[in-house]
């Protein structure tokens, strides 16, 4: 009788020792991005993320989807798009159950600015973190020519800028660094607006979504070496918002979950299962992300509206 009760403790402690070698192996979801639509009312022509599908899910379905991602261990949800602002009653419904209801430690939406209004900003205000507002040139004519402007997306953004500092919101500006605004200068525009975090991203191509001709954007034209791209970030240096976001540290450190919510392989493969279907353990397991470029960019940082809240505060970053 001993030796059973001896054995069955012995393969009790193994189980337990196993199950936390999982548990701690198994990837967290601690900050995802939500493209829930593909929809845009702009044309960049550089645009990865094109309207291939209008397809969205139900707020339901993706509350319970949002549910089961705090429940892996989201801390941070990041709405993306398309454009997250065609849709506002949607999006606010989101942010306001992430903050109210989920608890996020933090909230965030990137969006192209045009359709962005002191009314909702009013509303939903209190429960966004991060407002990210993409620029990716002070010159309108470049604006227009990248696909982005329609000839007032300069005055817009300083407007978001005034609504985010009124209403306690981290302003951010995300720029594409490209072909078309590799030589300007903007610092004179960045010393004014002075966001929290400004993100200037060398300018991608992902397979299958604006590498061709057959795409429905082909960002190839945009392209710029490494050198011009280092050339812009030297130019800005002194900026202290400055992140500076190469192609070697963008391409796979994002957890971008699409309009379905599935998983993006980050490696060209096909996306996960819809996280509804097969929950997130299995789709994250079957996806490639790599986790360390997300921590080595700094993915991990001050995200709450609330200053040097983050338990993780990454100590890399310099504000
Ligand atoms: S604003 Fe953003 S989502 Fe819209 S086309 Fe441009 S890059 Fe794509």
């Amino acid at each position: 009788m001993d030796s059973i009760l001896r054995l069955l403790g012995l393969v009790l402690v193994t189980l337990a020792l196993l199950n936390l070698y999982y548990f701690r192996r198994w990837k967290r979801p601690v900050s995802v991005n939500y493209h829930f639509t593909r929809r845009c009312n702009k044309t960049c022509g550089f645009c990865f993320h094109n309207a291939t599908t209008s397809y969205m899910e139900q707020p339901d379905q993706a509350k319970t989807g949002l549910r089961l991602l705090k429940n892996a261990g989201m801390r941070k949800i990041n709405f993306a798009g398309g454009e997250p602002f065609l849709y506002p009653k949607f999006l606010g419904e989101m942010i306001d159950f992430c903050k109210e209801d989920l608890r996020l430690e933090s909230v965030s939406i990137v969006t192209n600015g045009s359709l962005v209004t002191e009314k909702f900003i009013k509303k939903h205000g209190s429960n966004i973190d991060i407002l990210a507002v993409s620029c990716d040139s002070f010159h309108e004519d470049t604006n227009i020519e990248i696909g982005r402007g329609s000839g007032n997306q300069v005055p817009q953004l300083y407007k978001i800028g005034v609504w985010c500092r009124q209403y306690g919101i981290k302003f951010k500006i995300n720029t594409v660094v490209c072909r078309l605004n590799h030589q300007e200068d903007m610092n004179k525009h960045i010393d004014v607006l002075q966001p929290f975090r400004w993100k200037c991203f060398q300018v991608l191509i992902v397979a299958g979504e604006n590498d061709s001709s057959s795409t429905l954007r082909d960002g190839r034209k945009f392209l710029i070496t490494d050198q011009e791209y280092q050339g812009f970030c030297q130019k800005h240096s002194r900026q202290k918002s400055l992140v500076a976001e190469s192609n070697r540290l963008m391409a796979k450190s994002y957890l971008i979950l699409d309009e379905y919510m599935r998983f993006l392989d980050r490696d060209g493969r096909q996306p996960s299962a819809p996280i509804l279907q097969v929950g997130v353990r299995k789709a994250l397991q079957s996806v490639y992300w790599d986790e360390k470029a997300f921590k080595d960019r700094g993915g991990i940082y001050d995200w709450s509206r609330k200053e040097g809240s983050c338990s993780e505060v990454n100590q890399g970053l310099d504000w």
